[in-house]
Order: structure tokens, then sequence, then C-alpha cells
């Protein structure tokens, strides 16, 4: 049998993380045949709801779930950790500027990275769910310097996975028909939810719907649909959002299906005309434990605009973060 591999959950007491520490506890993230100890951060006002997180996580007898360590210390949580899901984050309350939100997030984010950088396994592979989450993942990584920026990632699966169900829906065929679709750029209202290299049943997603339903409306639902979720459920959607960092983190692991890829927000290299540096969703395959970004597709003029675009709001959250001495 393999030996246990560590897991942080930051923001454990949390939504996300009611949801997420079962499933990676029952191998949903690793796989049926690798055991965990899960690190359990959260903040000292919620350690007595997290204990009671861990009561159930007891409860459940998963074999797999070696032990669970709890604190309100990322120097602590973060000790020898493979794995670091940083779901805990300060949310936008009305009247927040960017600015405001950034700074307050780089109160969390930045002694976040410096806590990795000096406990945690060298190899940890990081993954940023709370939101804003792509310049989130960019504080922890610019205060993170003896760990390869590559480690460090940011969710857009869940608009990946948005985008198939939709395009699904639209085709009435199963999301397993469906492959290549990307999210470009900022897990925001900027994203760009791209169908020009998908296929569904292995034929052109973009020959089986209409242009018009394609730029107008398609690109629109999958990036408001968290606040559609919030208006129909009245509470956020926490439980797909687990599920896609759960999704994220296995094939980055594990890797991707041969032929397939997935969108990870990744540190950009470059490709694509995207400026180096920041945490932009690409288009990836992995394998052996590392993505690589999928290179060579074709950027129609509509594309460029909406990549452009998403990037110009990512580089302006980087400005700001600068400002504020974050990164
Ligand atoms: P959730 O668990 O619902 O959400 C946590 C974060 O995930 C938020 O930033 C949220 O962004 C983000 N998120 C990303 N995608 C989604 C999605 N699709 N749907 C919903 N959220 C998404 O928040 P809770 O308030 O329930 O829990 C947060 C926990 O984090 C609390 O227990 C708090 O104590 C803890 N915390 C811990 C910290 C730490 O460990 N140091 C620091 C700060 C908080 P958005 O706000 O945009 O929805």
């Amino acid at each position: 049998t393999k030996s246990p591999v560590r897991v942080a959950v930051t923001g454990a007491a949390g939504q996300i993380g009611y949801s997420l520490l079962f499933r990676i506890a029952s191998g949903d993230m690793l796989g049926k045949d690798q055991p965990v100890i899960l690190h359990l951060l959260e903040i000292t006002p919620a350690l007595k709801a997290l204990n009671g997180v861990v009561m159930e996580l007891r409860d459940c007898a998963f074999p797999l779930l070696a032990d669970i360590v709890t604190s309100d210390d990322p120097m602590v949580a973060f000790k020898d950790v493979d794995y670091a899901l940083l779901v805990g984050a300060m949310p936008r309350k009305a009247g927040m500027e960017r600015g405001d939100l950034l700074g307050a997030n780089g109160g969390i984010f930045k002694p976040q990275g410096e806590a990795l950088n000096a406990v945690a396994s060298r190899d940890v592979k990081v993954l940023v769910v709370g939101n804003p989450a792509n310049t989130n993942a960019l504080i922890a990584q610019q205060n993170a310097p003896d760990l390869d920026p590559k480690q460090f990632t940011a969710m857009v699966r869940l608009d990946h996975n948005r985008a198939i169900s939709q395009l699904a829906e639209k085709t009435g065929k199963p999301v397993s028909s469906i492959q290549n679709i990307t999210i470009w750029g900022n897990h925001s209202s900027t994203q760009y939810p791209d169908l020009s290299q998908a296929t569904v049943d292995g034929q052109p997603a973009l020959e089986q719907v209409d242009r018009e339903w394609y730029e107008n409306s398609y690109i629109s639902t999958v990036a408001k649909r968290g606040a559609a979720i919030i208006e129909a459920r009245g509470s956020s959607s926490a439980a797909s959002a687990a599920s896609a960092a759960i999704d994220h983190m296995r094939d980055w692991a594990l890797g991707t299906p041969d032929g397939q890829w997935v969108s990870m927000g990744i540190p950009s290299d470059g490709s694509y005309g995207v400026p180096e540096g920041l945490i932009y969703g690409f288009p990836v395959t992995c394998s052996g434990g590392q993505y690589q970004i999928v290179q060579g597709l074709e950027v129609s003029d509509f594309s460029r605009g909406k990549m452009d675009a998403t990037a110009q709001e990512l580089s302006e959250e980087r400005d700001e973060v600068r400002k504020l001495g974050l990164v």
C-alpha cells in the first residue's frame, strides 16, 4: 500500500470545505489507493466549527483518511504538505473597491505564500480557489521564492465544467461526448469560454450551434452562472466549486486522458501573446504530475479580442497588488 500524502485545505470550515474534504478523504482526488492526511487551516474564530467538521470526517470512517491536523497557523498547517487547496478568502462586500478586496486578500495570501515557502514539501502543488483566485495565486506565488512558480495555479475548472454542461444541454448530447473547451484568462466576468476547438461526438461544436447563440448567450451564461445559482439557491455554488477543485487536482496529479485537455489558471510563459507571469486560464494537458500548455491552436480575431480583454484585467490586478507591495 502507498504511504499517505499530506493535503492542506484552508477555509476548511466553510461551505466549499464542507463538500471538498469528504471527497478528498474518500479518494476522489488522488485515487482509491492513496491514503491522505488532511491538514486543515481556519481562522481562530472558526476553529470550533472546524472541530465539528473533523468529528464528521472521523465518523465517516474513511479507510483512506490516515490522520487529520488542524490549526489556525499556516506554518503548522502547511508543514510538509504535498498538495494545498487555498479556499479561504475574503469575500467582496458591498461598496468594496477592487483595491480593497485585493488588499484584504493580500493579508491572507502573502503569509500563506511565505509559509508554503518555508515549510511545505518542495514539490507542493498549490490550487487557489478563493477569489479573486488568479491574483490571490499570484500573491502567494510571489511570496514563495524558493518554490517553482509553476507550482501555483488558480481554478478556472468550474467555468470549464459549466462550459461543458451548457454545450451538452444545448446540443442534447452527453457531457462525455464533449472535448477540448478552453477557459482563457481570469476567473471573473471577463473569462473567455472558447468553443473554437471544441468537439461534440468528434465533430466541431461550432458547426452544431449557431454563432449568434455562442457569442451573445453562451459566453455570458457560463460567466454569470455563479450569480444564477446564488439567485436560485440563496447561497453560492459550493458543491460544484468543490467538485471542480477535485477535478483540477486529480488531473494535475494523475494526468489528463489521451487527446483531451482541461483548463487551468497557470503562470503564463508568454504563449498565445499572454503577458508573461500572469496567472491565466490556458488549455493544458497533464502527465507525470506536470502540466503543459496546448500549443499551436489557431486564434481568430474574435478570440484575440476576448483573450486580450481578460489579460488586460489581470494586468490591472497585478498593477494594483504591486502598488500595495504584495508582490
Ligand atoms: P466558501 O467556502 O463558499 O468560499 C470560499 C472562497 O471560494 C470564496 O473566496 C469564494 O469566492 C471562492 N469561490 C470560488 N469559486 C466559487 C464558487 N463557484 N462558488 C462559491 N465560492 C467560490 O466561503 P465560506 O464563507 O463558506 O467559507 C470560507 C471559510 O474560509 C470560512 O470558514 C472562513 O473562516 C475561512 N477563512 C479562512 C482563512 C484562513 O484559513 N486563513 C482566511 C479567510 C477565510 P466568492 O467570495 O467570490 O464567492
